[in-house]
């Protein structure tokens, strides 16, 4: 745990010095949980919504995009319930001052007693090699069994005080299981209370109620309210998708973690409109493509994994989250709900206008059900990032820090390296960065040894270097370096392009999700 919290703390300090993430106005001494993308950042951010976008609708000919105001009319919020009901549980510890989220502090004790049960597994898998059979020996151990046991306790209990708001039993939950506080080590804990998370603010000049609207929560609502609008204007035929990026704010409790928390951050959301009866076959569905779309870009062994909801949400029937292997452990990366007629039948209720739809196969009208993957760009970012960031020994006691970044979504593609800052060879890397930057981002450097050169690449991930030496002017030839495998070849100038666009275009990347 604590390597992987070095972890964390390396790559933070990385993503600083290279322009990928700054703490917001660092320079008034930052603001909590706030970060700024650099000039590399941008470039990744873009990059990965890039991938999330195409996949959505390029792909999908029955989904199409929307770009929704964050401004939202305020009965829009009493409708979706997070007015109502947008709350977290928090808790106080009276000697550290600290504040947590009840739920949190009682799922990570869970897991606390499933890492003794997932170290047990290991241990005998060592033991029994080949022979091993995990579901026998999850059923059979009496270790596994009791600590097991443990959990499905904690969890039953947990849901019921969650799903009656019982916030006096949750409290006694955390203080039955001597839960203690990270910081201070004591079991002084206050009441549970719940904290509505919405940020609000005041439209026009006028103070009071009737003005008061909300910093959008979530990027769904924009779409449940459009819904009409773009099947009308689209003619758009159930089943169909729309898919937004945008900014989403939430006032949350703990906002630790990076950039995997924040209070501002952005969403990218699609709601996917099917008849009823027939939403958990797509819930099924969206699962299945979700994780081809993580997988696809090759992040590493059993990084991902599905985890269903304990407590489903009021307005869902089926709800899993994908968790990614952050570098503090398994966490939400994406969140896969079916939401059922739910929030379009909210809408209709509080607008009085009809939201449904007249379905010409089953001749009938309908308010379709929705089934939602909302994924959030920023902890792609850190997902990304974090198993990217890998260093390297090098043969002569060198090492090198490299962002293996799947080559598509790579800040930059291309660097062009001059060997020397004379006899003409500069002029032929300006001619070659000019051609190239129709297609790809690049970077020329001129400044210090070819080693040095490539390093620094390899510290912002670009994929390819392409080297330009005197036999360059001779032959019409360059040196290509590949990152990951760091291997060189020579080639013609005249293939640098379709070489280019194998290693770093979407298409390949794109075929693999067809
Ligand atoms: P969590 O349980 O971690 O608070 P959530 O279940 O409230 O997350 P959803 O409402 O399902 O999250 O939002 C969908 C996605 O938006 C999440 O999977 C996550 O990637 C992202 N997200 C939610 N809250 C934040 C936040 N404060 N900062 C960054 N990303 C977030």
């Amino acid at each position: 745990m604590e390597q992987k919290q070095d972890k964390l703390k390396e790559i933070i300090s990385h993503a600083k010095e290279y322009g990928f993430v700054f703490p917001s106005s660092e320079i008034y001494d930052g603001l909590a949980a706030t970060y700024d993308y650099g000039q590399l950042g941008a470039e990744l951010k873009n990059n990965i919504k890039q991938y999330w976008w195409k996949s959505m609708t390029q792909m999908h000919q029955n989904i199409v995009g929307l770009d929704a105001s964050i401004f939202m009319h305020p009965t829009t919020w009493k409708a979706s319930g997070h007015v109502d009901a947008f709350n977290d549980p928090l808790i106080d510890n009276k000697d550290s001052k600290k504040r947590y989220r009840a739920d949190v502090l009682l799922e990570e004790h869970m897991e606390k007693i499933n890492k003794k049960i997932i170290k047990e597994i290991t241990k005998a898998k060592k033991r029994f090699g080949e022979k091993f059979d995990e579901t026998e020996f999850r059923k059979t151990n009496p270790n596994v069994l009791r600590n097991q046991g443990k959990i499905n306790d904690i969890e039953a209990s947990m849901k019921k005080s969650l799903e009656e708001n019982d916030l006096e039993a949750l409290r006694n939950l955390i203080v039955d299981l001597e839960i203690s506080c990270p910081i201070s080590g004591s079991k002084n804990w206050t009441e549970v209370r719940q904290f509505n998370l919405m940020f609000s603010t005041e439209m026009g000049s006028v103070a009071g109620d009737a003005s008061t609207i909300y910093l959008r929560p979530e990027t769904a609502q924009g779409i449940f309210v459009n819904f009409l609008n773009v099947q009308k204007s689209g003619r758009m035929k159930i089943p169909f998708g729309i898919a937004q990026i945008g900014k989403a704010f939430r006032n949350e409790i703990i906002a630790r973690q990076f950039i995997f928390r924040m209070r501002e951050f952005e969403q990218m959301e699609m709601q996917f409109f099917v008849p009823p009866g027939e939403e958990l076959k797509w819930y099924d569905y969206w699962k299945t493509q979700r994780e081809k779309w993580h997988k696809n870009l090759n992040l590493g062994e059993d990084l991902h994994r599905f985890h269903d909801h304990i407590k489903l949400a009021h307005y869902a029937n089926a709800a899993c989250d994908i968790e990614f292997d952050f570098p503090m452990g398994f966490k939400e990366l994406e969140g896969i709900h079916s939401r059922t007629d739910f929030d379009l039948k909210q809408h209709e209720k509080h607008s009085g206008k009809k939201l449904s739809y007249f379905d010409p196969e089953r001749n009938e009208s309908y308010v379709p059900y929705v089934i939602e993957t909302s994924i959030g760009l920023d902890r792609m970012f850190l997902a990304v990032l974090s198993a990217s960031f890998t260093k390297e020994n090098l043969e002569n006691n060198a090492s090198r820090t490299v962002l293996k970044i799947p080559a598509p979504l790579a800040p930059v593609k291309v660097a062009i390296l001059p060997l020397v800052k004379k006899d003409g060879l500069p002029e032929v890397a300006n001619e070659l960065a000019n051609k190239l930057k129709f297609d790809y981002n690049f970077q020329i450097d001129i400044k210090d040894s070819i080693g040095k050169r490539y390093r620094r690449q390899d510290a912002i991930g670009t994929p390819i270097c392409i080297t330009i030496d005197h036999q360059t002017k001779t032959d019409h030839t360059v040196t290509i370096r590949f990152r990951d495998s760091m291997k060189q070849e020579r080639v013609s100038m005249d293939h640098i392009e379709m070489i280019l666009n194998e290693q770093l275009g979407w298409k390949n990347l794109l075929t693999k999700l067809a």
